[in-house]
């Protein structure tokens, strides 16, 4: 048994809290949000939002509706910005926020959840960052902000390929700047087959091998694998990705992008609600959201 208090009712006392972004439909937010509600018997609702139209006036007319805090979600996590009375300084750094918690006679000041719930997503598996040698598959906004955390987070040596070298190379000249210390390197995919001797950590964040497109990875090559002693996916749909069923072929542990998801809505239910989630309760979001993607018995007790 939990401490699951009875479920709320909507009165002229409920919160509301949201999701923006374009398209909305396909969200796992509102079910994340509305259990832990559920769970800690807070009088607090989340929806979902598509914004079509310009982000900013959405961020505007939510403060002026009382809104408690927003999510925000691609293609707004950027244009949202200049709306904002403060931006923490790791958003700003990764240049781009998923939550926004409301300042009382302000406005809302900007987060980016989204890395500090890979970091936990990753410590809670004891994946280790600091002085690890971690190769990046990708350059798009994900990679941008898993490069910016690594590099924080003491990575001693990281590699940055991508489908388009020129983008990674954008994102290394990028975080040098803020992190010098750290040893990046961009490259392309080939560049896969190019690596100093050595294992190391794997971050995928492509977005190749999501459903529908389930029978691909990015790099297919299996002497690549065989670098990988950790390997992790991003993607959470489908679970089991073959990015992470290559990893594990070659003798590496892998891991999907489920449990990013699940603490990046953590954290920012911790934000706007200024207390700490018990593992009780993310053990019941958990189960929530695997219900909600159709996971059968086996895989939604692990
Ligand atoms: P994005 O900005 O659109 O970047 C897409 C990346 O995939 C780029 O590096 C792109 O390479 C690469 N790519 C696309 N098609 C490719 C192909 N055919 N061959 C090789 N590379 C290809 O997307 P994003 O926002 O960074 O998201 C990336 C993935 O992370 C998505 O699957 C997303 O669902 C996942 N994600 C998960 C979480 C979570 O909470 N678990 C959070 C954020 C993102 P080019 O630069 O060459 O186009």
């Amino acid at each position: 048994m939990d401490n699951c208090k009875k479920k709320h009712s909507i009165d002229g006392h409920t919160k509301i809290f949201g999701l923006i972004g374009n398209p909305v439909g396909h969200t796992l937010s509102p079910v994340l949000h509305n259990t832990l509600a559920e769970f800690y018997g807070h009088n607090l609702i989340y929806g979902a939002f598509p914004v079509t139209e310009d982000p900013m006036k959405a961020v505007e007319g939510a403060y002026a509706l009382g809104i408690g805090g927003l999510n925000v979600t691609v293609p707004h996590k950027s244009a949202v910005m200049p709306a904002l009375v403060e931006i923490d300084d790791f958003a700003l750094k990764i240049g781009a926020v998923n939550t926004l918690v409301r300042v009382e006679g302000k406005g809302y000041k900007g987060y980016n959840t989204d890395m500090p719930g890979l970091y936990r997503a990753m410590e809670q598996e004891g994946i280790q960052i600091s002085g690890e040698t971690i190769v990046i598959l990708g350059a798009g906004g994900a990679a941008r902000a898993v490069a910016m955390m690594t590099a924080s987070k003491g990575a001693a040596r990281v590699y940055v390929l991508n489908r388009t070298p020129g983008k990674a190379q954008a994102i290394v000249s990028e975080i040098r700047s803020f992190y010098p210390e750290c040893q990046m390197t961009a490259g392309s995919l080939s560049d896969s087959s190019r690596l100093p001797d050595g294992k190391f950590l794997c971050i995928q964040a492509t977005s190749i091998g999501m459903s529908p497109n389930v029978d691909r990875a990015v790099i297919e090559d299996p002497a690549f694998y065989e670098r990988i002693h950790t390997g992790f996916d991003l993607v959470y749909n489908p679970y089991d990705t073959k990015f992470m069923q290559l990893v594990r072929q070659a003798g590496g542990r892998a891991y999907n992008g489920l449990n990013m998801l699940l603490y990046q809505g953590v954290i920012a239910y911790e934000l706007w609600n200024e207390m700490e989630v018990g593992a009780e309760a993310v053990d019941r979001v958990r189960q929530r959201l695997k219900k909600e993607m159709g996971l059968s018995d086996e895989t939604a007790g692990d």
